[in-house]
């Protein structure tokens, strides 16, 4: 039995390549498998949005996304030719103010591209087949292309292993939920006639709504639903000339299709687990939540998964950290996002397939309104840029005692609030060590409580201070851009009492 891994991975999706890069970056030893013997060729998710993307940069491997996918400024809904609403990336507080289309094979590929680059190879043909979890490691049983069977032993076990999951399965977690009753077409084709052809484009119609992605110059993803499940008959596989019916029927009028590269049917999924954790095995992705495609979160949300856990196991393994409050967070943080995505993804479906014609009516003039308004258009962009995804009901948060005092001031992030990222700033947790840092202003008393702080925890704490979010106070942002406390600058006992209480006996 092997047991010189740290971690073993089932799936490489983008969830499972993403968690293998941040542990491996950190100097966790892993093994990722996937039972397909090839990379997927889809281009399933298109979307990655601006809140992933600092946390690819905090990976390091931005650059070639940016330089791969293409950089959309924005999104519509019209109803015909007439415009409802616009909404612009642009303003958002963020290095990365547009969503990045990339299709998901190349969000994979360079996934894959960058693991390689770090030496740990994707063990593709092999499968999970069973485990059983200890108290002190997970023994799991591997099958091979060849049908050899390995047996391993890791200290822990994530599955990543996407919808059918064979981890959650195995651990007998109720994937609650419901599919909803209405079949979806999906086309990825080539299109001339585009409005606005760099933008996403809904299309709000009396028959159904139809959404037209940008994927590169002259490619696009369109898709539409397509009326009532009927058990009985299953649906075939839309065809070029359906497409262009839709196209012609709820469109703006002028637009053609041509070369199909994927044309398939989708049903909506919406259901999720309740708890990510069962002692030493993790869920995360698809395994855990699957939702309407519409709002494109769902890969970004395992992303995001992935590096919540990443470096709490890594500071665990490390020895740095102690297990419990670090690895019980992790559940409780994510699975409250995931409720939060899957409520978003069903309204924004809803609201897009409503049917009659009062309804469309108001729904269209609503729309209009508040996306007119500069403030809900902000949160509109902030959510779907996953900016605004927090923590804010964490046990991992100091809950320090002068949290609503000086700290708060200004726009001041809260505890359990995503930290600002500024452009071309090292971001915390970039590098080989998940590391906390300290936001505060460096006067001599600053210095001198810090220096002390930094010597009791070498391996914790980035060993310079950065500069406040505002004048006056003090923040401790986590290795993945959060804050765990945020108080008034003077309140050296409950950042000891905090780093005390995560380092704590395991
Ligand atoms: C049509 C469509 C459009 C979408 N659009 C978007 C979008 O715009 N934006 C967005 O964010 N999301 C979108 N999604 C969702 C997105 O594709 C998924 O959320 C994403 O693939 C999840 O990644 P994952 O790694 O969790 O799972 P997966 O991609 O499903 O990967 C899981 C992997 O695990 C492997 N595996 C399973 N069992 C085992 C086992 N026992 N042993 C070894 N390997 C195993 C599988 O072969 C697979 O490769 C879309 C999905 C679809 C279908």
């Amino acid at each position: 039995m092997a047991t010189e891994t740290d971690v073993l991975i089932c799936g490489a999706g983008p969830v499972g390549l993403a968690l293998a890069a941040e542990l491996t970056r950190y100097g966790l030893a892993v093994r990722i498998v996937e039972k397909i013997p090839q990379r997927n060729d889809k281009s399933k998710a298109l979307v990655i949005w601006s809140r992933t993307l600092e946390l690819i940069n905090r990976m390091g491997c931005v650059e070639k996304f940016l330089a791969t996918g293409l950089h959309s400024p924005g999104a519509n809904i019209s109803s015909g030719k007439e415009r409802i609403a616009h909404i612009n990336f642009d303003g958002a507080d963020t290095p990365y103010p547009f969503a990045l289309m990339i299709p998901q094979n190349e969000t994979e590929r360079l996934f894959e591209e960058f693991l390689n680059t770090l030496g740990v190879p994707i063990e593709r043909d092999v499968e999970l087949t069973a485990f059983t979890a200890a108290p002190d490691h997970v023994a799991s049983t591997l099958r091979h292309a060849d049908g050899r069977e390995e047996k391993i032993e890791t200290p822990w076990l994530a599955g990543c292993d996407g919808a059918h999951s064979t981890v959650r399965n195995q651990l007998a977690l109720p994937f609650s939920g419901t599919t909803q009753p209405s079949d979806w077409m999906l086309a990825d084709v080539h299109l001339t006639g585009v409005p606005n052809p760099d933008q996403t484009n809904a299309f709000w119609h009396s028959a159904g709504v139809l959404i037209i992605f940008p994927i590169t110059p002259g490619r696009f993803r369109v898709i539409a639903d397509a009326g009532l499940t009927d058990a009985k008959n299953v649906r075939p596989e839309p065809t070029l000339e359906e497409m262009q019916a839709v196209l012609d029927q709820r469109g703006p009028g002028g637009i053609k299709v041509s070369d199909p590269i994927w044309l398939a049917n989708f049903h909506i999924n919406e259901r999720k687990v309740s708890d990510y954790r069962r002692g030493r095995v993790f869920l995360a992705g698809d395994a855990a939540h699957i939702h309407s495609p519409a709002g494109g979160q769902g890969m970004n949300t395992g992303i995001q998964d992935a590096c919540n856990l990443a470096w709490k196991l890594a500071l665990v393994a490390r020895g740095t950290c102690a297990a419990d409050p670090l690895l019980n967070s992790y559940s409780p943080e994510r699975s409250a996002v995931g409720d939060q995505v899957l409520k978003a993804a069903g309204i924004f479906t809803s609201v897009a397939i409503l049917q009659g014609e009062w309804k469309q009516s108001l729904r269209n003039h609503l729309a209009s309104l508040l996306l007119g308004f500069a403030p809900f258009r902000k949160l509109a962009v902030n959510a779907a840029e996953e900016l605004s995804i927090g923590y804010p009901a964490s046990p991992l948060n100091a809950h320090a005692k002068d949290h609503d005092g000086a700290a708060q001031h200004g726009h001041a992030p809260h505890e359990g609030h995503r930290a600002p990222v500024t452009a071309g700033e090292i971001p915390v947790g970039a590098g080989r060590t998940p590391r906390f840092a300290l936001f505060t202003a460096a006067n001599d008393d600053a210095k001198k409580h810090f220096a002390a702080l930094v010597a009791k925890y070498p391996t914790l704490l980035e060993p310079n201070l950065r500069p406040p979010f505002t004048a006056n106070g003090l923040w401790l942002v986590r290795p993945d851009g959060y804050v765990a406390l945020a108080t008034s600058p003077a309140d050296w006992v409950d950042l000891q009492d905090y780093l005390a209480r995560i380092t704590g006996p395991a």
